[in-house]
C-alpha cells in the first residue's frame, strides 16, 4: 500500500495521505511518496491545482514518533537540499541534516510549487501535519477540523516550517504554542489561518468546486500570481525567521539529547497524545 494515493479528477490531482490506521503519522516513505506527487502533478500539463487532504477520520496526526513504520534513522535520497547523508553523523549534526532535508527543505519545495494547492483538512491537523497545510496555498478545513502544535511540552519552540507568526498574528502564535491546545476550526478561521470552515458532509464537494473556479485561469497566470504572493510572505521575513528558527529548533534537538532520553524529550505519540486534552470549555471555572 503506498504511503500517499494520486488521483487525477478533469483538472484537479487529488493527493491524499495514506497511513489511515496510524493518524496519517509522516514518516519519510510519506514524505518521499507526497514529493513524488506532488511533482507528478507539476509535470502534468493537464493539472492545473492540487488538493491534498488525508484519507480516513484525520488529515494528519503529525510526524511519525511511534509507528512500527517510523524511520528517522534511514538514509533516504536528497532531492529540497544539497546535504550529505545523515544516517551516519554523530551528535547533533544527524538530525539537524536530516530535518533539513526531510521537513523545512521539502516544505518549502511544496509551497513553490507552480500550481495553486488547497490543503483539504478534516479531524486532527497537529504539528507536522501543520506544515503540511501551511505549505499549500490555500486551506478548507470541515467544521470537526482541530490544530495544534504541542511540541513545547518537548522542549522545542515549534514544528521545523516555522510559519505560526505568518499564518496568524505573534500574540495569537505565542499562545498557541504556549498552551499548545487544540485551536478550532472556527477559532483557526478567525485568526486568518483558513480560507473556509464547512460542514464535514460538504468538504468535499466546496473544496472541490473551490478548485474547479481556479482551473479555469490561466496557469502562467495563476504560476505568477502565486509566486507573487509567496515573494511578498518572504519580504515579510517568513523565508529568513524560518532559517533563524531552524537554529532554535536544533538547540532544543541537542540540548535534549544532551540531558533526556532523545532528540524530543523523551516523549512519544502515547504521552503527547494524552498531554493534549481539549481545552476547557470557556465559561467553565
Ligand atoms: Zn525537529
Amino acid at each position: 500500500m503506498s504511503e500517499v494515493t494520486y488521483t487525477v479528477d478533469g483538472p484537479i490531482a487529488r493527493i491524499a495521505l495514506n497511513r489511515p490506521e496510524y493518524r496519517n503519522a509522516q514518516n519519510v516513505k510519506m514524505t518521499l511518496a507526497l514529493d513524488a506527487a506532488y511533482m507528478r502533478a507539476m509535470a502534468d500539463d493537464e493539472v492545473k491545482v492540487v488538493v491534498l487532504s488525508g484519507n480516513g477520520k484525520h488529515f494528519s496526526a503529525g510526524h511519525d514518533i511511534g509507528t512500527p513504520g517510523r524511520d528517522i534513522h534511514e538514509e533516504f535520497e536528497r532531492t529540497a537540499t544539497t546535504w550529505y547523508p545523515h544516517a551516519d553523523k554523530p551528535g547533533a549534526e544527524a538530525m539537524y541534516v536530516r530535518e533539513q532535508e526531510a521537513y523545512l527543505g521539502m516544505c518549502r519545495r511544496w509551497r513553490d510549487l507552480p500550481k495553486p494547492t488547497i490543503a483539504m483538512v478534516h479531524g486532527a491537523c497537529i504539528a507536522g501535519a501543520l506544515m503540511l497545510a501551511w505549505s499549500c496555498d490555500l486551506i478548507v478545513a470541515s467544521d470537526d477540523a482541530f490544530f495544534a502544535d504541542p511540541v513545547v511540552r518537548m522542549g522545542i519552540p515549534g514544528v521545523e516550517f516555522f510559519a505560526h507568526p505568518y499564518v496568524m498574528n505573534p500574540r495569537k502564535a505565542k499562545e498557541f504554542l504556549f498552551l499548545g491546545d487544540r485551536m478550532t476550526a472556527q477559532e483557526a478561521l478567525a485568526v486568518g489561518m483558513l480560507n473556509r470552515v464547512v460542514p464535514r458532509t460538504e468538504l468535499e464537494t466546496q473544496t472541490m468546486e473551490m478548485a474547479r473556479r481556479i482551473a479555469e485561469k490561466p496557469r502562467f497566470g495563476l504560476a505568477l500570481t502565486k509566486k507573487a504572493i509567496n515573494q511578498a510572505e518572504d519580504r515579510m521575513g517568513m523565508r529568513d525567521t524560518m532559517d533563524a528558527v531552524y537554529g532554535l529548533h536544533h538547540l532544543a534537538h541537542a540540548h535534549n539529547a544532551l540531558t533526556k532520553d532523545d532528540h524530543i524529550g523523551g516523549q512519544d505519540a502515547k504521552s503527547m497524545k494524552k498531554a493534549m486534552q481539549k481545552p476547557p470549555p470557556k465559561d467553565s471555572k
